[in-house]
């Protein structure tokens, strides 16, 4: 069986290869963390469409703030920008 994740720009839903992995780790000393897990990373994930329109759609919504109740760092998002151009070529 082959298990969908929903992307939270679009809401349409993929397999996780498709789409990029953002965790809100717990782990950390510092308190929780949000980081984009490239391999495994150990906490409550959120995922994303290597693409710049849903990740526009996320930023405007406010979608990861949502998903993990916490601010997320602009650093997160110029991350997630460089990242889904890099795939889109
Ligand atoms: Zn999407």
């Amino acid at each position: 069986m082959i298990s969908l994740r929903k992307c939270i720009g679009c809401g349409s839903h993929k397999v996780k290869e498709d789409l990029i992995r953002i965790v809100k780790s717990s782990r950390n000393s510092n308190g929780d963390k949000i980081i984009i897990a490239e391999g495994y990373a150990e906490g409550r994930g959120a995922y994303l469409c290597k693409n710049e329109k849903c990740l526009k759609k996320a930023e405007k919504g406010k979608k990861l703030e949502r998903a993990f109740s916490c601010k997320v760092n602009l650093d997160i998002y110029n991350r997630l920008e460089g990242m889904v151009k890099n795939s889109e070529q």
